[in-house]
Formats: C-alpha cells, structure tokens, sequence
C-alpha cells in the first residue's frame, strides 16, 4: 500500500510498501517475514532502521514474554516484532511534523506513554498508567516500540517525535544504539535519584546498564564511584569508563570493602544491577543512613528482605523501569561531548539477517560478548534503487 498523501517522504529515502522484519512465534521462535511498513500518524516518524543493539530484555521477551505485552496478553504468535534499542534514519514525516526533517540520524526512546495519564504528565512516560493500552477498545495510544507495538528488529519502524533524540554526526551508528542504556543509566541517577556531585555511587553487576551506570555516575561528578561484579575483565572495561574503584566479589568481602573507600559509612547511592539473591540485603548494608538505592535489574526470584534495617536507616529504595524525562537527551550529551566512551561496551556486530546467531552470542556471551549490534543489511540496496 503506497502512504497516503499526508505524509511528507523524499525521492533520496525511497520507502517501499513491504519490509523484512523478524517475527515472534512460540517462545524463543522468531522468522524473518514481509511486513507492510507502517504508516506514521500524527507527531510520528518513519525510522529507517540501521542498528540495533540487543538487550538481556529482549532475550526475556523471546523466551518468556514478559514484559513485553501485546493485545493485553503474551506477545507470542501476535506477528510482533521485537528489539528496543535501535538508532536509524527518519525517512518519512507524518501528518504535521515539522519537528524533524526526513534524513536526520536519530535514535530512540522506547516509551511514547499514552500522554494522558498522571505520570505521562509527569514526564514519568516508562511508568504509564495506560501501558499495553493500544489496541480495541482500550486503545490509549501507548507505545513502547518492542515492548508493546513493533520494534527494531525489522527495516522500518514507527516513532513518536518525543522518542527521538538527534545524533552527532561523529557518533557510530553502533555507538548510536547504546544512548538509550545510558539514559536509563541517567535517569536512575538523576531524574529519580537526585544525584549531585560529589556524592558517592556503589555500582552493582558490570552489565550493560551498570557499565553505563559507572560512567555516567563519574560524568555526573559523582565521587567515588565504586564497580562490584565476578569478572575481571568486564570490570577492566568499568574502570576505563571512570569506576574510581572495582571489587571482585569473589575475592573481597564487598560490604567491608565499600565502607573501608568510605570512611566507615558507606556510600550515598547504591545502583542494584546484579539482580543477585541477596543484593537488596547487600546494598543496605553499603549505603549510608538516609541513602538511596536503585534496583535496575530483575531478579529471578523473591529473596527475603531485611526490611526493619532499611526502616532503622531510613533508606529509600526505587525501582527504575526505562529511560523516563528525557534522560536519554542529556545522555546523548555527555556522549558527545565523550566525557565516557560507550563504544567499549560494544563487543559484536552482525547483519540483521544473523540475528539468531547474535542472539545466541548476546545470551550465552560468545567470546565475552557484552554488547551486540545488528546492523541493517537492506540499506544499501535502498540506495541503489533510490539512485
Ligand atoms: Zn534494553
Ligand atoms: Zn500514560
């Protein structure tokens, strides 16, 4: 189906009626399929996608579901396409955007929110009170591209303007992808945690978003900042983005340790990545009296909790779900003005075609795979035909 005449396009982005996209099937079954691609609506844009990076989020989705939520339900065999932390190109305007002009490198948010409920007015849009509300007769509009509508793993995807965040021309396209991590990284920080400088900072688990979460923290002049996990390299890879101090855990009482680097008090912040059995516990007992902690990972099970000793310390505990307020801009920011280098969490790149096997490196971390990108194979022969 050709777009309709209210949206803007450009003879250089030729936009095709179909695309390849990837699609969920049962758990942990995905098939590259045609799809149409999608109309953007109003104060939305066609993204051209050019890379995407994958998640230990969107492994959970393909193999469990949640929290991905499609039609009210699992998003299983729902011809839903997965991936969440692209970057790519605007080749389509629709219906009165003036904000963007189409050719302009991009990447994205993951939540639009509904824009109507309390928090979507709060800038708090990744805790829409409508989420998954898109379809029927409960249909609020919310978005969250590979989450709750169609996200990157294909050629073309659907954004709202206020999910895009422009990038530097020096920016990779793979460097690109990982704004989004960072953001959640900032947004735990500062929009929710409040965080000035000087304050200290324990990182727990150097995944993707603690890595993040360290360089931001030491961009946000945050002193120390302390990085906690197993492997060594990985927490190297930390201290090159500006961890003051890393503890191996196996080798290190890491309680003790935290509160030796901090005058026997402990630490202002404490950022749970880990998803540990006993991280809760652990974090009490390195932050100080009053402090705070942010739990940004999902712990397999329910561990028990000593909650009368974050009563007696007056601790405060905050979960953290995406990359609200805008953090994701002020990020970007800091990327390009390379206060940290992100690109040393970027470990793999293949085509979008490979993605199974990226997939497998991504979950099983082939040769220590921490981040890795899909690239868009399909953008060269897009040229040629627009030539
Ligand atoms: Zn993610
Ligand atoms: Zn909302």
């Amino acid at each position: 189906m050709p777009l309709p005449n209210n949206i803007k396009t450009n003879a250089s982005y030729r936009v095709p009626d179909s695309m390849k996209a990837w699609v969920l099937g049962n758990p942990g079954e995905l098939t590259l399929e045609d799809k149409p691609v999608p109309v953007p609506g109003k104060a939305e844009v066609l993204v051209r996608i050019d890379a995407v990076a994958i998640c230990a989020t969107d492994l959970e989705i393909i193999h469990h579901g949640p929290p991905a939520q499609i039609q009210g339900g699992d998003p299983f065999n729902k011809n839903f396409t997965p991936g969440h932390e692209y970057m790519g190109t605007i080749v389509a305007l629709g219906p009165s955007v003036d904000e963007f002009t189409i050719g302009e490198r991009v990447t994205v948010e993951i939540h639009a929110g509904c824009g109507q409920c309390k928090r979507c007015r709060q800038g708090m849009y990744t805790s829409c009170h409508n989420y998954g509300k898109n379809y029927g007769n409960v249909d609020k509009g919310h978005r969250a591209n590979g989450f709750t509508t169609d996200g990157g793993f294909a050629q073309y995807a659907v954004n709202n303007i206020n999910t895009l965040v422009n990038v530097d021309d020096e920016m990779s396209d793979e460097e690109a992808t990982l704004v989004v991590t960072a953001g959640t990284a900032m947004y735990g920080l500062t929009e929710l945690g409040g965080l000035v400088a000087g304050e200290s900072v324990v990182v727990t688990g150097p995944g993707p978003i603690g890595l993040m979460g360290a360089a931001v923290a030491k961009a946000l002049g945050a002193q120390p900042v302390i990085l906690t996990g197993t492997r060594d390299n990985r927490l190297e890879i930390g201290r090159q983005l500006g961890a003051d101090h890393v503890i191996n855990v196996r080798n290190e009482d890491v309680v003790k340790r935290v509160r030796e680097l901090t005058g026997g008090v402990g630490v202002d912040y404490v950022v749970e990545c880990a998803g540990a059995p006993n991280g809760l516990n652990e974090a009490a007992q390195m932050v100080n009296r009053g402090g705070k902690i942010c739990l940004a990972a999902f712990p397999n099970s329910s561990p028990e909790v000593d909650v009368a000793y974050l009563v007696r310390n007056n601790i405060y505990l905050y979960g953290i779900r995406g990359e609200g307020k805008a953090a994701t801009h002020r990020a970007e920011a800091f990327m390009r003005q390379k206060r940290f280098d992100a690109t040393l969490i970027h470990t793999h790149t293949f085509d979008m075609t490979d993605l199974e096997e990226a997939l497998r490196y991504a979950k099983d971390r082939v040769e220590d795979a921490i981040k890795v990108v899909v690239k868009n194979p399909w953008v060269q022969t897009d040229r040629i035909a627009a030539e």
